[in-house]
């Protein structure tokens, strides 16, 4: 398989087997709480000590996490090809950097990073966020978890959109293809001319979009993938 530019979009499903749930699973840290409550602007404005306190165990879970095969194989992927690799994650753990990946632009922000939600200032978060921290620029009690929450404009999309246009292949890997805009990518991608795949658990919501789709485990199926765009 020659592709010169590869974007890979991932989802929830790729760091499942890193233990690190999300708000579709049963147990876990999302089934105590509504997504209206703890992943949306209203939510945070509402009770940021609950919010902070959601952000903080969610934080501490993903620093305990460690890359699975699939995270690995992808850093791999982008070490070894010859073109360029790109990673667009809706995850907002640290896996893709943890396993070496370096292009890796996280549309929903990311659980290491704090915000000012007065001045937008951003800065690496602490261990423990709470209300009555200061921002460091602006000094304003004013500091929320720097991620994209429910009705907030995701980031990166202008950088995200002209990868899209100069993509080859676009693979989805462990996404639902139920959240947009990135449930779109796939027709994005294909409208620019790239062949697209979708590697998943099972078929996502966009499953009908996709040229080419293979079914199992992420440890397992996105392995056996890279070592193929590696080796054809
Ligand atoms: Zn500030």
């Amino acid at each position: 398989m020659s592709a010169d530019n590869i974007v890979i979009l991932t989802g929830a499903g790729i760091s499942a087997e890193s233990g690190l749930g999300t708000f579709r699973d049963e147990g876990g840290l999302w089934a105590q709480h509504r997504i209206e409550d703890v992943a949306t602007p209203e939510g945070f404005a509402a009770n940021p000590q609950l919010v902070h306190d959601f952000y903080n165990a969610r934080r501490a879970q993903s620093l305990e996490a460690t890359p699975n095969a699939a995270h690995v194989a992808l850093a791999r992927l982008e070490a070894e090809h010859k073109g360029r690799v790109s990673i667009v994650t809706q995850n907002v753990d640290g896996l893709h950097e943890a396993a070496g990946s370096k292009a890796v632009m996280h549309m929903h922000g990311a659980l290491d990073g704090a915000l000012c939600a007065a001045c937008d200032h951003r800065w690496s978060a602490p261990l423990v966020m709470q209300p009555a921290d200061l921002c460091p620029n602006c000094g304003q009690p004013t500091t929320r978890p720097d991620i994209v929450w429910f009705g907030e404009m995701p980031y990166q999309m202008d950088q995200i959109w002209q990868h899209l246009r100069d993509a080859d292949l676009f693979v989805a890997i462990g996404t639902s293809g139920n959240v947009y805009p990135a449930a779109a990518f796939v027709q994005d991608a294909d409208r620019y001319g790239a062949h697209t795949v979708e590697l998943n658990l099972e078929a996502s919501a966009t499953i009908s979009d996709f040229a080419e789709a293979r079914f199992g485990k992420a440890s397992e199926i996105v392995p056996a993938w890279v070592d193929e765009v590696l080796g054809g």
